[in-house]
């Protein structure tokens, strides 16, 4: 389907690529203007002493239709990987080893596990997809606060050990102040999925996609132009003139580029919200006791790195056995996400090796990846404020929404919010 003129992509992560990739399929002028020099966004991978190593997202789950769609488009099947390990949680000063699949979670009493399966198994039956629009009762579970209903309707062992857990690996937040409709989302990712990654590290699949499109590097766009109708973007580099705009950058950057946003469109994206986290690298020799992917540390005792984890157990053979990515999300995350490299190293060292001295012994801190915007945090209320937002789209007429604040998150939801926002915009 044809746009009436040129239309604009404003970010090259999945969810920008995805709509370009459908925009310009369909046959439509398409340029993509993006602020940093490479393709991705959030999906980032680099290059240490001849190994490749995500320092961005992590897993494709096996229910990303369209992700494994475009992978298969881009001739990239055979570079997935299956991943397939175990993680570890502390409690207490003992480190719980759980193989992935596994039912029964060693650190956590038989007790908790029954609470919380007769709890959540019956609602995880009615919610089959991951789209956010027909979830069963979402705008009910959008007004539960997820720590008080874990400790009224479960018990402390469950929010702090397993609620907390998930919370932080699955969706990157603590569970106070967000919503159960939040965590039900990924709870149906933990129990329903199994994960992949590419061999040749993530942002493979973007880097493919971008390859194909006019993407235009190091050009940041400072505002959206037009009043009732969108009629271009002024960039760094000037103006460009075009007859669609799709913002696909996360809620927060959005937010500046225009003037005049109506009432519900402005109170959405003034009070949604992304984790913060400056995700640091470190380097150096490992116990040969480390045989798990991910290991989440324990909140009561006090740890303020939420999580680490080693790439080297991703999948079999995945890099040299010498690396540690300490995610200190939370409080902590949100302290230093600003503060210099040397600083958020100090800290975060210091953090690590009170948590785990024996393993971080010998590593040290080899660089940070600042991430600002690292999830969505679908705090109470945000999913109906989001549908709202949702509603009020067309308003400035030409311009769209992509990001994955628009579809729950995750790699899967920016992709899904691109390719529909590519289809709203043709057929307007
Ligand atoms: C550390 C980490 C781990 C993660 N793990 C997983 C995982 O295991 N599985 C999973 O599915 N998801 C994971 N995610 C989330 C996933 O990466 C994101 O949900 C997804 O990549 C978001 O894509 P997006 O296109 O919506 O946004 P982004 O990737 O943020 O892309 C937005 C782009 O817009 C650009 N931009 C912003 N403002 C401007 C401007 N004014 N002008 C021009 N360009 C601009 C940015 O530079 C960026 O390239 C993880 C994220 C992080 C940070």
């Amino acid at each position: 389907m044809k746009t009436r003129g040129k239309v604009i992509v404003i970010g090259a992560g999945m969810a920008g690529l995805t709509a370009a990739h459908f925009l310009v399929e369909a046959g439509n002028e398409v340029v993509v203007l993006e602020q940093d020099s490479r393709p991705g966004g959030r999906i980032q991978s680099i290059e240490r002493n001849g190994d490749t190593l995500d320092v961005g997202a992590q897993f494709i789950h096996t229910n990303y239709a369209l992700t494994l769609e475009l992978t298969r488009k881009f001739n990239l099947e055979s570079d997935l990987a299956k991943m397939q390990s175990s993680d570890m949680m502390l409690r207490d000063g003992h480190f719980h080893i759980i193989p992935w699949g596994s039912v029964r979670v060693p650190a956590i009493s038989l007790w908790s596990q029954i609470k919380m399966t007769r709890m959540f198994l019956p609602m995880l039956l009615r919610k089959k997809h991951m789209g956010l629009e027909g979830w069963p009762g979402l705008l009910d579970m959008d007004k539960l606060e997820l720590s008080t209903f874990a400790r009224l309707k479960l018990n402390e062992e469950c929010l702090d050990y397993m609620v907390r857990a998930l919370m932080l690996t699955y969706s990157m937040s603590e569970p106070e102040g967000i919503s159960l409709a939040y965590f039900m989302r990924s709870l149906h990712m933990y129990v329903t999925t199994g994960a992949h990654c590419f061999r040749s590290g993530n942002d493979v699949l973007p880097r493919a996609m971008a390859r194909n499109l006019d993407v235009r590097y190091d050009t940041t766009v400072e505002a959206i132009l037009g009043n009732d109708v969108v009629r271009g973007v002024r960039t760094s580099r000037g103006e460009i003139e075009a007859a669609g705009v799709i913002s696909a950058v996360p809620s927060p950057a959005l937010l500046p580029l225009y003037a005049n946003w109506n009432a519900d469109q402005r109170a959405f994206l003034e009070q949604f919200a992304y984790s913060k986290m400056p995700l640091v690298l470190y380097e150096g020799e490992l116990p040969a006791a480390v045989n798990y992917w991910g290991g989440v540390f324990d909140r009561k005792a006090g740890h303020r790195v939420s999580f680490i984890t080693f790439p080297h157990m991703k999948y079999e053979r995945a890099s040299k056995a010498r690396y540690l990515l300490a995610w200190p999300l939370g409080s902590l995350g949100a302290e230093l996400i600003d503060s210099p490299e040397a600083t958020v190293m100090q800290n975060v060292t210091t953090e690590l090796r009170r948590a785990m001295p024996v393993e971080a012994a010998s590593l040290e801190p080899s660089c940070v990846v600042r991430h600002p915007h690292t999830y969505p945090q679908y705090r109470l209320g945000m999913f109906e404020m989001l549908l709202r937002f949702k509603a009020a789209e067309g308003k400035p007429s030409g311009l769209y929404f992509a990001g994955d604040y628009n579809d729950g998150g995750l790699i899967e939801g920016a992709a899904q919010s691109g390719y529909r926002a590519a289809r709203r915009l043709m057929a307007s």
